[in-house]
């Protein structure tokens, strides 16, 4: 039965009695939420938490897991994922009632994610993350090699979706069919000593050609792209689904929200408050000066001296180079990139759901600024973007106003380079 507590908790109690020793088990991240009683959205934290104090099942068939319990706090899973969760709890425990134990408990999940590049470094955690999702029925992992030993071993865990792996380009049109979501971190990473833009040349022609079958297999699906230089593969990848004459420029993300995380973190730090509660939007491209976070905007609204401005968006700017050089070599950021991709594939998936208050910062076709692509944040709906939302652009602050018009040049020229790539390519086919 689902009771309400005293503290607001929900919490299901007294339904399966599994002897079964005391443990816990918590999924933490944000929700991008709008806030009641503000005409701006701000994130919001939700949380579940899986403990074992009372006896029943949870969603994920631990058995030592007793009682569930949505809480108001750091949650990966978001708003709608933990309601869809409390509902199944609800009408499980209702149709169970008076009946023995042993029953499964499912959440809704309906929606199909593809992630292409799932071998790697970014891949492999993110599908880990993509299948605790209670949102996803059907978990495609597509990679040109390896990816066989990587599905077998996130399908033996015991959530809702059923893992299908798939190699190679024989492959990709079966992986792709039907397919909701689509997350692309195929291409190589930085290593000490590169910028974002020294990987065109591989990732260009990779992403290219991904999104090309993208096209031509779920044409309306999502399109999530991490590879880089994000800054020009989400114009390459409108270029092709133009080409392909499916381009929906509400439907095509480039995937900025390690920036949003990272910005998140150091602040917190920095003015020592409470991690949940901090949201930094930030807006402009996904590499170097490009990479704009506006302190101003940070909620809850906190001062900063103009030192403390300049070294927080610096750090913020340069962090992916903190990661390459302390990685030696071994690769640039998957870890928080998984995490943060996480983040933005169950956002999306809360609004392909129905959730109607739905923000995450992304690199969107954009008239928010001159440029034709810019990060901002975006309010997430059932047909992709619904509104682009300008607000965080007023009321700037002159060191932000100035940032703001040194990075166009920079953002311009990698947009450029996209399209003319993509175009090139075009012509010569
Ligand atoms: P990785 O080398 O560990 O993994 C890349 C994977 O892509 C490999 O498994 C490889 O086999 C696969 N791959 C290569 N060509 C492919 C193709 N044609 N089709 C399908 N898969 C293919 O790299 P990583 O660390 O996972 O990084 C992946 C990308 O993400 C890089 O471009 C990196 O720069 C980028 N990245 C983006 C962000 C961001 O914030 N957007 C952050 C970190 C890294």
């Amino acid at each position: 039965m689902l009771m309400k507590h005293t503290s607001g908790r929900f919490c299901v109690s007294q339904v399966e009695m599994a002897a079964a020793p005391a443990a816990t088990f918590a999924i933490g991240s944000t929700g991008s939420l709008g806030q009641r009683g503000s005409s701006l959205p701000q994130s919001r934290s939700f949380g579940l938490k899986f403990n074992s104090q009372n006896p029943l099942k949870s969603f994920c068939g631990l058995k030592a897991m007793s009682s569930v319990r949505c809480e108001s706090e750091l949650s990966f899973l978001g708003n709608k994922s933990a309601s869809a969760l409390r509902a199944s709890f609800a009408s499980k425990a209702q149709k169970e009632k008076g009946q023995n134990f042993n029953y499964q408990l499912q959440p809704q999940a309906s929606y199909k994610v593809a992630v292409l590049g799932a071998a790697g470094g970014i891949g492999q955690p993110l599908a880990l993350l993509i299948k605790m999702s209670p949102l996803v029925s059907d978990l495609h992992l597509y990679d040109i090699a390896n990816v066989k030993g990587v599905a077998a071993d996130i399908s033996h865990c015991n959530t809702p979706s059923q893992v299908k792996d798939f190699t190679g380009a024989s492959e990709l049109a079966k992986c792709l069919n039907g397919v909701d979501v689509v997350v692309i971190p195929a291409g190589v990473p930085r290593k000490p000593g590169m910028t974002r833009d020294d990987l065109f040349n591989i990732n260009a022609g990779i992403v290219r050609d991904l999104v090309s079958a993208v096209a031509d297999n779920c044409p309306g699906a999502f399109i999530q792209i991490i590879s880089n230089p994000v800054n020009s593969t989400v114009p390459i990848a409108a270029e092709v689904l133009k080409q392909k004459g499916v381009y929906d420029p509400k439907k095509l993300f480039g995937v900025t929200t390690l920036d949003v995380v990272r910005a998140n973190t150091f602040v917190a730090q920095k003015k020592n408050l409470k991690l949940i509660d901090v949201d930094v939007p930030v807006v402009g491209g996904h590499a170097g000066i490009t990479i704009l976070p506006l302190l101003s905007k940070t909620r809850p609204s906190a001062s900063f001296t103009d030192e403390v401005v300049e070294e927080l968006t610096v750090r913020i700017q340069n962090a992916g180079t903190e990661v390459v050089e302390a990685k030696a070599g071994a690769g640039s950021a998957t870890l928080s990139m998984a995490y943060a991709a996480a983040r933005f594939v169950e956002s999306s998936l809360r609004a392909l759901d129905g959730d109607g208050d739905v923000y995450e910062c992304s690199y969107v076709q954009s008239d928010l600024t001159d440029l034709p692509f810019f990060a901002s944040r975006v309010k997430l709906g059932k047909k992709g973007i619904e509104a682009l939302i300008p607000s965080d652009l007023q009321g700037l602050t002159d060191y932000e106003q100035k940032a703001l018009e040194a990075l166009k040049p920079e953002l311009k020229a990698s947009i450029e380079k996209g399209i003319a790539f993509a175009q090139k390519q075009a012509v010569a086919a």
